[in-house]
């Protein structure tokens, strides 16, 4: 008896080896969704700035353009100026001078306020830039480690099943059977050892004489009163 509890104990540790590895394989493609997620959000912020900035450069590229033509066609006007033959003619050209030039003046304006908020983003898309990079390394780092683990994680797991396997064909049917009901019904440890006339699985106490069986029988399972565990005296002695 005492050898074959050895080996429930042993499938025990196996398969509870197996559901834990089961269980943490279970967590991994959540943790990498979120870290996906996570390194995605920041390339949306690098996006958008980046696009800000695209933005920005070309407004200043339409209003140079806009500067200049209206530059030429100032130098136009005042050329014409000198061919004037009337006082009338003479003072709307002068105001049509003064418009074009106030309407530069203006576009100079927006130009120099465009070259601040230029600076300003690329600014902020140099340094958004860095914190991505620095992000992307640690984020291709995780998810090499994530996936490391899932791959380890699925050979333990063969081990494991592997070895319950084998350990279920060494166990007498009889004893099996009973091992799952008890597993069934505890949801999980079917197989507990007793110190002091205490049960580890229920923590209530054994009858005296039940633990004295405990440490000299090698013929009978004995079931704790209890919990209806499959008990094993440790020696916790050492
Ligand atoms: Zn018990």
């Amino acid at each position: 008896m005492r050898e074959q509890l050895a080996l429930l104990i042993e499938l025990q540790k196996a398969e509870s080896a197996a559901g834990r590895i089961q269980a943490r394989k279970k967590e991994l493609p959540g943790q990498l969704e979120a870290l996906e997620k996570e390194f995605g959000a920041v390339c949306a912020v690098v996006d958008s700035a980046r696009e800000q900035l695209e933005g920005l450069r070309k407004r200043r590229r339409e209003k140079d353009t806009q500067l200049q033509t209206a530059q030429e066609t100032l130098k136009r006007t005042r050329e014409r100026l000198l061919d004037v033959k009337t006082n009338k003619e003479y003072q709307s050209m002068l105001k049509e001078i003064e418009t074009i030039e106030a309407k530069n003046s203006r576009t100079e304006d927006e130009i120099i306020s465009l070259l601040d908020e230029l600076d300003q983003v690329e600014r902020t898309v140099k340094a958004k830039e860095q914190e991505l990079n620095a992000g992307r390394k640690g984020f291709e780092e995780e998810k090499a480690r994530l996936a490391q683990e899932l791959d380890s994680l699925t050979e333990e797991l063969a081990v494991s099943v592997r070895m319950s396997d084998d350990l279920r064909g060494k166990i007498p049917a009889e004893l099996l059977k009973k091992y799952e009901q008890i597993k069934t019904i505890r949801r999980g440890l079917a197989v507990v050892s007793v110190w002091k006339e205490v049960c580890d699985g229920c923590h209530m106490s054994i009858p005296p004489q039940m633990y004295n069986d405990l440490q000299k029988s090698t013929k009978i399972l004995n079931t704790c009163p209890n919990c209806n565990r499959i008990l094993y005296w440790e020696n916790r002695n050492g």
